[in-house]
């Protein structure tokens, strides 16, 4: 299984940043789970292969590029982009974004090959298909209803957080792994914001120590995602000073393969 971070920021040189604005991870050229960059930043190969999007939640740094990229394929497309998403998610979608006031609303439209939007709803627990993904929806905690994904292939299983502050479900789902091969977890800011993380339902660098202590799988790589762009350095630093060996910051544009 190969995962990618679509990058989503540049820098002054308009060079590729490292800091992360937007979430969309590709997995396998094929799926995106979350789509904040997927419109500006997939390749023409992901571009003409991505037909499903897999979401956690509608916050706008996790869903801003999805009009786009469906815009942008629209007289092409010969199937649906799949929205795999909860059902507070789609309406949340419907009602908010492509709601003829912020964007068309793709689901009454058709090209001449039929409908360019399918929505697949998912439920918290639950296993479903993702092209050749094997996929379960764990409920993590954040100020809207939020969906950890337990994501396996073939070879392969990995796990990823999505936007959240402490949690229970998605470790006693993770932890009932036999051989997991990633875990990608968020920590948007560092520990003196500790009470902007509460309200907001984010992890801080100490927040994060401590929901490590609940994953039970000590030779899995934990890769940091979803820090905010601003408090970048500082969180780095922090994660770094915390002294678990096993943690690093996932890159930008890399491939990482399982
Ligand atoms: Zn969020």
């Amino acid at each position: 299984m190969k995962l990618r971070l679509l990058p989503s920021t540049i820098d002054g040189a308009g060079l590729v940043s490292e800091r992360q604005h937007f979430a969309c991870f590709v997995i396998d050229g094929c799926v995106a789970f979350d789509a904040g960059s997927l419109a500006s930043s997939v390749n023409e190969e992901e571009r003409d292969n991505i037909r499903d999007v897999v979401l956690t939640h509608a916050h706008l740094d996790h869903i801003a590029g999805l009009p786009l990229f469906i815009d942008d394929l629209f007289q092409t497309l010969t199937e649906p982009v799949r929205v795999h998403a909860e059902r507070s998610v789609i309406d949340g979608l419907e009602d908010h974004i492509f709601n003829w006031t912020i964007y068309p609303r793709f689901s009454e439209l058709k090209n001449r090959f039929g409908s360019v939007v399918e929505y697949c709803e998912f439920a918290q627990g639950k296993e479903f298909g993702v092209r050749h993904l094997s996929v379960r929806a764990a409920a993590v905690n954040h100020k809207v209803p939020t969906s950890g994904f337990i994501i396996s292939d073939a070879s392969a299983t990995i796990a990823i957080t999505g936007d959240t502050a402490e949690m229970d479900d998605f470790w006693n789902e993770v932890n009932s792994v036999e051989k997991l091969s990633g875990l990608f977890i968020e920590c948007a800011m560092p520990s003196e914001l500790h009470e902007l993380a509460s309200v907001s339902h984010h992890l801080t660098a100490e927040k994060l120590a401590h929901e490590l202590t609940k994953f039970k799988r000590d030779e899995t790589p934990v890769y940091v995602i979803n820090i905010k762009p601003a408090y970048r350095e500082t969180v780095v630093s922090q994660i770094d000073s915390l002294g678990v060996g096993r943690i690093e910051i996932l890159e930008a544009g890399k491939i990482y393969e399982f």
